[in-house]
């Protein structure tokens, strides 16, 4: 009997979904205009999900610091010691942070917009002078203003994630993640779906913009692509909600560590 539900009375769905670069992008230097820069570069189609990495977006905003105009504390210059990194960088993964979940090897912490990442997500690759990217401060903020700012001159409707690659509990290998978006919900929710067999699904919670994420940073590459922004066509219409961050008290690896934690390191 499922043989005919699978096979004959319910087709399976065709999907096409194409993933494509924005070319041609030049450096992205403080002040740039990186909705125009997008726009003027890629016709876009409404229901397009357009991925943008946030370390452009940062760079366009000018939310870089230079290493040689931070002064370590003492606490910073502890941590690097033992990590080996730069302790002007530590510093400013520690100015980046609200709660320090770990310090050794390497320091994982919360951002003040909900974002948990290792080493505040700061980054020392792909910018120059001495200089380090830092995440945006405020990335939904950052996905509707690029949104909106790109339909306008796209005159399409469009969903906007901004990405950054992130390492993730349990496994080896980054992939990206979604740390803001706009036009799109975060999460497909499948609870209350039947499953093959009639089964009510009660868990299942889809996490669309990390997927759409994933699939822009294998696009992107990490290295000197050059491709920060990349278009996702034909995706399929989802109902959900945008409550991705775990709530206090059901995040049970982060409260793991906290019992790790003797003190709160930053207070
Ligand atoms: P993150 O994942 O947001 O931290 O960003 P990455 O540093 O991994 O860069 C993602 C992609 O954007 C890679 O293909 C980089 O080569 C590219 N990229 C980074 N900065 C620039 C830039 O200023 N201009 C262009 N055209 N590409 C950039
Ligand atoms: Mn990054
Ligand atoms: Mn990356």
């Amino acid at each position: 009997m499922i043989g005919t539900v699978i096979g004959s009375a319910t087709p399976t769905p065709t999907m096409t979904i194409t993933v494509y670069p924005v070319p041609g992008l030049p450096l992205i230097r403080p002040g740039d205009d990186l909705a125009a820069l997008i726009a003027e570069r890629i016709d876009l189609v409404d229901g397009d999900v357009l991925c943008v990495a946030s370390s452009v977006w940062s760079k366009a905003k000018g939310y870089l610091r230079s290493l040689d105009e931070i002064s370590p504390t003492d606490r910073a210059k502890a941590i690097a010691e033992r990590t080996g990194e730069d302790p002007r960088f530590i510093q400013a993964v520690l100015d980046e942070s609200e709660e320090l979940l770990l310090e050794f090897p390497f320091v994982l912490s919360v951002l003040p917009h909900g974002h948990i990442g290792v080493r505040a997500g700061v980054d020392q690759s792909n910018v120059d002078g001495g200089r380090i990217i830092l995440l945006p401060p405020d990335p939904m903020g950052a996905a509707a203003e690029l949104r909106s700012a790109i339909e306008d001159r796209a005159g399409a409707r469009i969903g906007v994630i901004v990405t950054d690659t992130c390492g993730r509990a349990f496994r080896r290998g980054q992939t990206g993640h979604a740390i803001g978006w706009s036009g799109l919900t975060a999460i497909r929710d499948f609870r209350g779906d039947t499953d093959l067999f009639g089964l009510t699904l009660h868990i299942t919670e889809e996490a669309v913009v990390d997927e759409c994420a994933g699939f822009a940073n294998l696009v992107m590459g990490e290295s000197n692509n050059g491709v920060p922004a990349v278009v996702i066509r034909g995706l399929p219409p989802w109902t959900g909600h945008d409550d991705i961050y775990w709530h206090e008290g059901e995040d049970l690896i982060r409260a793991a560590l906290c019992a790790q934690c003797p003190v709160d390191p930053l207070r």
